[in-house]
């Protein structure tokens, strides 16, 4: 069996940061000095208008769906393949949601099909990066407002990941959106068993947070020793996601082509957020027997999201075809981060578990 590093860290920055927390009394107060911190050091590392910490990543995206003011009869566009609990959150509140694909070679949104779902009703769009892949959120940004959408950017999945075109070098994941998600949940790339981020890009959107969030208390809040044991992985994030960058190269470049008929399906950075990388084979029965080994061999691999390709036209608006969404939702995979912090002197151990998997 392949020997997984240990999750959540266990750093001694992240138990003395804890202790601290509790011996000072902050973790009892609603004015806390670590949820302060944690979000003005948020603020400032993504160039926001504003972070606010709450209890998990869907609630951060179900609190953006409030703040653009969606509610009953509104159309959300998001894409057939995405996190599911994306549709449930619009459909909570309300909306309806408009299926639109994934373009081609990527797990996310595609602009050309969003743009073709539009109508009158539509008033924002939910964009993910998913598997260290990130969507064109700075043109959909161009689209939501030529029509006066709000765009709520889904970086759940990729906490530290750099938007690397030219004209906007360095801007982070989450801050693009008029609204920006981040999860610390437990399997994400920073962990405090439950929790999440809404940023907001602008004063104007971030105004629009405060009568849902302060009540005049913080009615979604993360609590003060949570943000705690937050911090120090804050402080290790760029350390941390060069690391499984690496690893996810290593695998791209050298395990993938022993690999027959997989396909990389995590885009081609080799520097980005892989919180899972993705892989899709060539049917679904293929990928079946490949999960059941990967569980032998000690491999975290899983099935990636079901799509909403097949959902029915009461539910959801279909105006364009999905069938991207859906090959996706049938044939693709996903390896947990865990495996990608083996650190390079283990590499031979990853690459013979792989070999494993494509032996009768
Ligand atoms: C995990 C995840 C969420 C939800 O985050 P939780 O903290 O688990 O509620 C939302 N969107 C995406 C893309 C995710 O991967």
């Amino acid at each position: 069996m392949l020997d997984l590093p240990a999750w959540p860290p266990l750093w001694p920055s992240i138990s003395a940061a804890a202790f601290d927390c509790v011996n000072s009394g902050d973790w009892g107060r609603y004015d806390s000095a670590a949820v302060t911190q944690l979000q003005s050091r948020l603020t400032q590392m993504t160039g926001s208008a504003t972070a606010r910490t709450c209890c998990s990543g869907s609630a951060a995206v179900e609190l953006a769906l409030r703040a653009a003011g969606v509610g009953p009869g509104d159309e959300v566009i998001t894409a057939a393949f995405d996190y599911p609990g994306n549709v449930r959150a619009i459909e909570l509140i309300g909306g309806k949601p408009v299926l639109a694909d994934v373009a081609s070679g990527t797990p996310c949104l595609d602009l050309t099909s969003v743009e073709a779902a539009a109508s009158p009703l539509v008033k924002a769009v939910v964009a993910s990066h998913l598997f260290g892949v990130p969507a064109d959120v700075v043109e959909l940004k161009r689209i939501c407002e030529d029509r006066g959408w709000f765009l709520i950017e889904d970086a759940c999945q990729v906490a530290g990941m750099q938007i690397g075109a030219m004209q906007i070098e360095g801007r982070a994941a989450g801050s693009i959106g008029h609204f920006g998600t981040w999860s610390t949940g437990g399997s994400k790339l920073i962990t405090c068993g439950s929790g999440g981020v809404i940023f907001a890009s602008d004063d104007r959107s971030a105004a629009r947070l405060n009568p849902i969030l302060d009540r005049p208390s913080d009615a979604f809040a993360m609590p003060p020793l949570a943000a705690a044991m937050v911090l120090p992985q804050l402080d290790r994030l760029d350390e941390m996601n060069g690391r499984r960058s690496e690893t996810a190269v290593f695998i791209r470049d050298h395990v993938l082509p022993e690999q027959t008929n997989w396909t990389w399906e995590s885009g081609d950075r080799d520097k980005s957020a892989f919180y899972k990388v993705a892989f899709t084979v060539e049917s679904t029965e293929r990928r079946e027997t490949i999960i059941a080994k990967a569980g032998q061999v000690g491999l975290p691999i899983g099935v990636g999201f079901r799509s909403l390709a097949g959902t029915s036209t009461r539910r959801c608006r279909k105006p364009v075809p999905l069938d991207r969404s859906q090959m996706l939702g049938e044939r693709l995979m996903v390896l947990d981060h865990r495996a990608l912090m083996i650190p390079p002197d283990r590499w031979d151990e990853l690459a013979s578990a792989f070999a494993k998997l494509v032996k009768k």
